[in-house]
């Protein structure tokens, strides 16, 4: 490809509404254009990322054994009227209807579209396993998109769903995927780690995120410092440093206008941990849909939003409106467990805490002295706190839990028959007997992917791409305007080209500053720079894009060119 010819707009500054690294950077670069909120344009070095992305996750899950197809964006309406999931997921479904005033919705996930096409091909344990995958665009109305192909509306994913005659079977092709993953990640370069995941409302047993670490990931993920466990915090079982309280009796005190913890604790006079957090929530879909609770948890530690919906059995929660509190006898700022007319939740660590400073349920009051055991009635013990830095490790006991944060790329679950049952997935077993398919399903965020390497792989000079994923693995830069250099780039860019390399030859008319600065900002790995000065010497100047730089004759620069494009794979 010659530059000259190519459409890639680079920017000079970076855009203002860019607040990650990835977002700035694939912008600056040229790689990726806004078209509209979470929905972007591939510019043509972005779509070969992607495509270089594209094809080391499809080497390895054809490898391990399992088979690509391309299902449709558009789904109907019954597929998911029958999985139950239609009444059930909320506005990021992007519902529609034609010109038949048919329902249909665009494609968030496809296991509505999966099980209908097996269930009706399957007819014997003979034809199980099997695991099918797609690299397909996928559409969630995300609330909040944002950081660029991070969290987009619209995005790439890679979607696999595989179907077994019995759960053994099942946990050996998660096992299988398990190792795919760690194999895709790896071979992108990156830093990553797989945690235990929440399996979100769609139950099931077994289930992993693998995360790039990434200060500006979203999730937060945990893992002892002695054992393998790794969670995220989502999920994470972890037991905080123990604390003694002081044994007393119940009774108010005032608190004009004192509401937070730091601000009760300062004028009461006690640590921030003598005082019981007590937050009001409501229960978003499942069985107590609309159902109002109380969350309660130790004043330096945090409610666990997601380990709270899973104890009240809802999709999700989110915090009550001030009329609610009124509705169950309480008011903002000065909750507490006592005399509530919800259920009431407390973190199990609390079981045994006495001396508590709690919320009265009226204006400018708490309550001191409170003994969870003694005075609370009725409540639900759950583990409700958030995991945090230093707790000791839910699974061995012995280590500490290490923070860190993470950019979710994979995610992989048992799923059983939470589908198949409904949409009805069936064959003859051994016996002769109809049963439920088994199924697991395991995703990757591609384009999420290709943002991802970003927050890893740069440098204040733009993005360094590992050499599989770059747009073009070497830039042939051409310095100058005489007949001899344009001749000696054309002889490297040729044999490059037949040496079977993705190339880019810089014949553009720039200066050698703003063609320096291309190469650095769209990251490829190797720039062979060939100019009048290096010609005469028949030293060409072959540089890396962190900075190693080598010389080399114009017969021999082929070969150099590719010994060290071979030594940076192997560094990648
Ligand atoms: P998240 O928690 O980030 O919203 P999710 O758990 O809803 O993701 P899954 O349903 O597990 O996502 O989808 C599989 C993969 O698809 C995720 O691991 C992630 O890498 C990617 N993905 C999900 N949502 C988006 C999005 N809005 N933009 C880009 N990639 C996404
Ligand atoms: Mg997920």
């Amino acid at each position: 490809m010659r530059y000259s010819k190519l459409f890639s707009p680079t920017l000079r500054d970076t855009p203002a509404d860019a607040e990650v690294v990835s977002h700035q950077l694939l912008l600056r670069a040229g790689f990726i254009r806004r078209v509209t909120s979470g929905v972007y344009d591939y510019l043509p070095l972005g779509l070969r990322v992607l495509r270089n992305i594209e094809a080391i996750v499809r080497e390895e899950m054809n490898r391990a054994g399992a088979q690509e197809l391309l299902m449709p964006m558009v789904q109907p309406s019954e597929f998911w009227q029958k999985s139950g999931r239609w009444d059930k997921y909320g506005p990021e479904l992007l519902r529609f209807k034609d010109r038949h005033e048919h329902e249909s919705c665009l494609g968030p996930t496809h296991e509505e579209v999966i099980c209908d096409l097996v269930s009706r091909e399957l007819k014997s344990y003979k034809q199980l396993p099997m695991n099918l995958y797609q690299i397909q665009t996928k559409f969630r109305d995300e609330i909040r998109p944002r950081f660029g192909l991070m969290r987009g509306r619209e995005f790439v994913m890679k979607d696999a769903y595989s179907f077994h005659a019995n759960a053994e079977c099942l946990a050996k092709e998660y096992q299988n995927m398990f190792a795919t993953y760690q194999r895709i990640f790896k071979r992108l370069g990156l830093k990553f780690r797989a945690v235990e995941a929440d399996n979100g409302s769609i139950g099931g047993s077994a289930s992993h995120e693998f995360h790039v670490l990434a200060d500006s990931g979203e999730d937060l993920i945990t893992h002892c410092s002695a054992c393998d466990y790794a969670a995220n915090v989502e999920k994470a079982l972890s037991t905080p440093p123990t604390y003694q309280g002081h044994n007393a009796g119940l009774s108010d005190a005032s608190t004009p206008n004192k509401s937070s913890v730091e601000d009760v604790a300062a004028y009461l006079k006690v640590q921030p941990a003598d005082v019981l957090k007590t937050l009001i929530y409501t229960a978003i879909g499942g069985d107590n849909d609309g159902q109002i609770v109380a969350a309660c948890v130790r004043g330096t530690d945090n409610v666990q939003d997601i380990k709270l919906a899973r104890a009240i059995g809802a999709d999700e929660v989110e915090l009550a409106s001030a009329e609610q509190l009124l509705s169950i006898g309480t008011i903002t700022g000065f909750a507490g467990p006592i005399g509530l007319s919800c259920p009431v939740y407390v973190d199990t660590s609390l079981q045994d805490a006495v001396g508590l400073v709690a919320g009265a349920n009226k204006k400018d009051t708490h309550i001191t002295g409170l003994n969870i055991s003694r005075d609370i009635q009725g409540a639900t013990f759950a583990d409700l706190r958030e995991a945090q830095a230093g707790d000791t490790c839910g699974k061995c006991g012995k280590g500490t839990m290490e923070m860190s944060r993470g950019i979710e790329v994979g995610h992989i679950f048992e799923l059983g028959t939470v589908y198949a049952k409904p949409m009805q997935v069936l064959f003859q077993n051994e016996q002769g007997k109809r049963d439920v398919a088994t199924m697991g399903c395991y995703g990757i965020g591609v384009s999420r992917l290709m943002a991802a390497v970003v927050e890893q792989c740069h440098d204040d000079n733009g993005i360094v791409w590992p050499v599989n994923l770059a747009p073009f693995q070497i830039s042939v830069i051409t310095l100058g305007k005489s007949e001899a250099a344009i001749t000696a780039s054309a002889k490297v860019y040729n044999e490059l080209l037949d040496a079977g390399v993705e190339v880019i030859w810089d014949d553009r008319k720039e200066s050698p500053g703003i063609k320096f600065k291309d190469a650095e900002l769209t990251g490829i790995p190797l720039h062979i720079v060939v100019g009048d000065r290096g010609l005469n010497n028949n030293a060409l100047e072959i540089k890396t894009r962190t900075g190693n730089k080598q010389e080399a004759s114009l017969e021999q620069v082929r070969d150099t060119a590719l010994r060290m494009l071979a030594e940076l794979k192997e560094q990648d």
